[in-house]
């Protein structure tokens, strides 16, 4: 039936009737807060790129994690920024590490919240890289199969410090099955795991470099992650992923590749996260502080879209205001 018997703008008349008929919900429920735990530091250490982030001392992200919770996010992603770095990245895999330590501090005050630890080497290495490097013919090179040793180690030690999920974000090949073996092997065979399978080589990374002290000392990550062009290898990627193990999957970052979020979603039909990245937080945090973008409406869109587009999960910058606002 054309226009003049079919107008849609019937259901669009009133807040009531566009509220029944909206498609896509967006609550704290569906959001997971990421945190910067930083070893040696006694007060907050604001990130200068993301403004109201901050590296935290344990007992900040203690608080902090409370507060998440507080306001109904059921989930918060750890990042650790060690005392010490070396080649192999050791502090990633030591029992008494930065992040093993928060993970046991925020289990013990908030066993209700779910603490997901991202499981990579970058941030460990003194190379920055996300595993063990080597001269290659074409420069530096990650070496895939000496990595995934390491990795197994890091899951299974996250796992013994009470990781819910452990998420690995390194995109070497076989990482998942290698680490799904690790943690039964160490009687953690409900430990799920988190997969950035999708990960992009992407600028959008910046501030997070600056966040975490990861920025690789030469080169950079295209060796391992993705090329942003490529859709059908996002598919292939999360398929082996999944043949692997993973209980999640992921597209990362989220905003630039809402079309790989889709295809993503309907071709494996996966538990799926997006990660709304640091650069994507800000730009909209600039954006905002120059007066050029109303930031609550255009987080709350952006954070609905990236729904729409099919994640069950967002990890987000912003999830803690997100909660706020949706109150
Ligand atoms: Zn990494």
């Amino acid at each position: 039936m054309p226009f003049p018997q079919t107008r849609l703008r019937r259901l669009r008349a009133t807040g009531a009737l566009r509220g029944l008929v909206r498609e896509t919900s967006l609550s704290a429920s569906d959001l997971v807060y990421p945190m910067f735990v930083a070893h040696g530091i006694d007060r907050r250490e604001p990130i200068e790129a993301m403004p109201g982030v901050d590296r935290l001392s344990i007992a900040h992200a203690v608080d902090e994690a409370g507060e998440a919770k507080a306001l109904g996010i059921p989930a918060v992603l750890l990042f650790g920024l060690p005392a010490a770095k070396d080649e192999e990245g050791s502090g990633a895999w030591d029992d008494e590490g930065i992040v093993q330590l928060a993970t046991r501090a925020i289990k013990d005050a908030h066993p209700d919240l779910v603490v997901i630890t991202d499981l990579c080497l970058c941030e460990y290495t003194s190379h920055g890289h996300c595993g063990i490097v080597r001269a290659g013919a074409d420069g530096l090179t990650v070496d895939n199969d000496a990595t995934l040793e390491l990795l197994a180690r890091t899951a299974a030690s996250q796992a013994r410090a009470g990781a819910d999920i452990v998420a690995p974000s390194d995109m070497m090949d076989g990482r998942v099955g290698t680490i799904r073996h690790a943690l039964d092997d160490d009687g953690h065979t409900d430990t799920p795991i988190l997969a950035y399978s999708a990960k992009f080589a992407s600028a959008f990374y910046g501030p997070f470099r600056e966040a975490a002290d990861s920025a690789p000392a030469s080169g950079d990550r295209r060796g391992y992650q993705m090329d942003p062009g490529n859709g059908d290898e996002a598919v292939r990627e999360t398929r082996l992923d999944v043949e692997e193990g993973a209980d999640i999957v992921m597209v990362k970052p989220a905003l630039p590749y809402l079309d790989l979020i889709r295809r993503v979603k309907d071709e494996t039909r996966m538990p799926l996260a997006a990660y709304n990245v640091s650069g994507e937080y800000a730009m909209v945090k600039a954006a905002a502080t120059a007066g050029y973008l109303d930031e609550r409406a255009t987080v709350l869109e952006a954070l609905t879209c990236i729904r729409r587009a099919g994640a069950d999960i967002v990890i987000t910058y912003h999830a803690k205001e997100a909660a706020r606002w949706l109150q």
